[in-house]
């Protein structure tokens, strides 16, 4: 059987380095040469999953197909390597121990005493190498290599039994089977404006002290290293120069693949692992092309993002990265106007009015309304008032999970009458409950009720704009993370006053979609579709949003109306469309709208979205 190769990214000096987006694009290209790439992330926390951790602190709470709640790093992997991972490509501290205690409760240690070293040492290297076989690329087989990234700084307490494993490990799969990449920094002091190496080298001294020789540097900077800095550099840090890459500054993060691949990351991690001669060259056309479209996109399109965790744009990755795989397939440049919910309520016109009225502003500037996910009653009011201003003046909307059920309340209220219509999460007692808990499992046992993960969505009929978004197919599979659903009791109700339930789960209780036909765009999903927009291809319902925001919707509908058309002759279906993508095209990009035209309409019309 041949052997799985290794690739461990660890960070040093400061945490935010960009780490995780460093790790992804060393994956994406090995990718790009040919290899099999599968990745894990692990976080030395002591919290068996992000699942409890606050979006506000953390960043959001990202959901896989089998409804682990992880690190938002490895949305980071799914979206560059285009792979879907599972639960225990997260390893954290707290999984770790769980693992071990549970062994030690089952007697399977047979009376020693457990030990850090070596019992959750020893699981560490298990975990690691039965979860770098698990295939996530959809082909069979395990992957050539894994790329593992080690959360936190080196020196961090927390991270200690893993430094302590991955050593071990190194000499377990044996040399040319393991390649260690230290990311770094190196500051410039604006005094001197010199190039500064202390750091990095005291971070490869505290790496080589706890057992762990880096094999490759890389360095982050304003600027790329001057040559007798990277040469001070491989002299006191024992790495030769050809192995000390300098991710500078950048304007968007598709361009750190191509700085690696420029200054030959690959190879040097070829050499490591002995691959030489056994992969090619990168080819990485389409990628190229999109970040240098990315960077020349001038005509704003903005979305009004109505939420609650507005100080941390982490907390919305990837609502923000599916707007932004949507504005790159329509030519548009992203802006996101970040709205505090609660900013448009009432009471804030009395306490705080500049806030309001900034609010409001920033609300009817915007081409569409992103109303996100989210938990608890704070700003749900002022969520409420975003739909109702986007349904009454026929602006683009897009209401995810939590969005979705304002959209219902809102419609309740407004166009049924329903004036306490609410939510059970948010009125416990309200007379007209038109959003209510309804567990898949147990009602009374309050652990373990959420429904998690990828289920299923059938569509109710075929002329809705949701259905054709996704190629015209009957069912679509997205991930989902929430508790409360739409009352089936009320839906008939809602549907005669003209709400449609376009989607539905398989029993058809499960309200999933839901849409109005009279408005220009005007979606709820149950679902989160973010999770599985990828760059190049972008999910439907976001690429929905902004072509609606930008004018393209019937030309992107037109392009999927027969389903059967389209895929008899997708050909003609692509080239309807580069018409419109190559509208609003300026300079560099006109000249490559093929590719990434071609890659996006693929991805829709063929319901290709993840
Ligand atoms: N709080 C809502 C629920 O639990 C929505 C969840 C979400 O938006 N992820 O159903």
């Amino acid at each position: 059987m041949k052997k799985m190769k290794y690739v461990l990214v660890t960070g040093g000096v400061v945490s935010g380095l960009g780490k995780g987006v460093t790790a992804s694009s060393i994956g994406l290209l090995l990718k790009a040469c040919g290899l099999r790439v599968t990745s894990i992330k692990i976080d030395p926390y002591l919290n068996s999953d992000a699942g409890t951790m606050s979006p506000f602190e953390h960043g959001e709470v990202f959901v896989l197909d089998d409804g682990g709640e992880v690190d938002l790093d490895l949305g980071n992997y799914e979206r560059f390597l285009d792979v879907k991972l599972t639960r225990d490509n997260n390893i954290t501290t707290g999984k770790i121990y769980q693992y071990v205690l549970d062994k030690e409760r089952r007697g399977d240690y047979l009376g020693k005493t457990v030990q850090v070293v070596p019992h959750i040492t020893d699981a560490i290297q298990e975990w690691i190498e039965r979860v770098a076989m698990i295939p996530v690329d959809g082909k069979e087989g395990p992957a050539d290599v894994c790329v593992i990234e080690l959360g936190g700084t080196i020196g961090d307490i927390e991270s200690m039994p893993f430094i302590e494993a991955l050593g071990q490990f190194s000499y377990r799969v044996g040399a040319g089977n393991f390649c260690l990449i230290h990311v770094s920094l190196v500051p410039v002091l604006n005094v001197v404006g010199e190039q500064k190496t202390k750091p990095t080298q005291h971070s490869v001294r505290g790496l080589r002290g706890l057992g762990l020789t880096p094999n490759i540097l890389a360095c982050r900077s304003t600027t790329a290293l001057d040559e007798n800095v990277k040469e001070k550099l491989s002299q006191f840090c024992h790495v030769s120069a050809e192995h000390i890459i300098t991710l500078y500054d950048v304007p968007n993060i598709w361009h750190i693949p191509l700085l690696l691949r420029d200054q030959k990351a690959h190879e040097a991690i070829f050499k490591v692992l002995n691959l030489l001669g056994t992969a090619k060259e990168p080819s990485l056309k389409e990628w190229t092309a999109r970040a240098e479209i990315c960077d020349t996109l001038h005509e704003p399109v903005r979305v009004a993002l109505v939420g609650k965790y507005t100080g941390l744009s982490d907390s919305y990755l990837s609502v923000l990265k599916a707007l932004l795989h949507a504005s790159v397939a329509c030519r548009k440049k992203l802006v996101v106007d970040w709205i505090a919910a609660s900013d448009l309520e009432d009471v804030t016109e009395t306490e705080n009015l500049d806030a309001y009225k900034a609010a409001w502003k920033l609300l009817k500037g915007a081409d569409a309304v992103l109303v996100p996910g989210g938990f608890g009653d704070r700003g749900v009011q002022g969520k409420i008032l975003a739909a109702k201003y986007a349904r009454e003046n026929g602006i683009p909307f897009l209401g995810i999970c939590l969005g979705m059920q304002i959209a219902v309340i809102e419609y309740a209220r407004s166009v049924l009458g329903l004036k306490d219509a609410n939510s059970t999460e948010f009125d416990s007692n309200t007379r007209n409950p038109c959003v209510i808990f309804m567990p898949e499992g147990s009602k009374t046992h309050m652990g373990g009720t959420m429904r998690l993960g990828s289920r299923r969505t059938y569509f109710q009929v075929m002329d809705c704009k949701s259905v054709k978004l996704y190629g015209n197919r009957r069912f679509i599979d997205e991930r989902h993370r929430h508790r409360y659903e739409v009352n089936p009791d009320m839906v008939a109700h809602l549907e005669n006053a003209g709400l449609s339930f376009t989607g539905k789960d398989e029993t058809g209780c499960r309200m999933e979609i839901v849409e109005l036909h009279d408005h220009p765009y005007y979606i709820g999903a149950q679902f989160h579709p973010e999770f599985k927009s990828r760059p190049g291809k972008p999910s439907a319902l976001f690429l929905g949003l902004i072509a609606a925001a930008c004018g393209q919707l019937d030309a992107v509908l037109q392009g999927c109306e027969s389903r059967e058309k389209v895929s008899c002759d997708i050909g003609n279906c692509l080239n309807s469309n580069k018409k419109v993508y190559q509208k609003n095209v300026n300079g560099y990009a006109t000249k490559h709208a093929n590719i990434i035209g071609d890659a996006a309409i693929y991805s829709y019309c063929n319901g290709v979205h993840s």
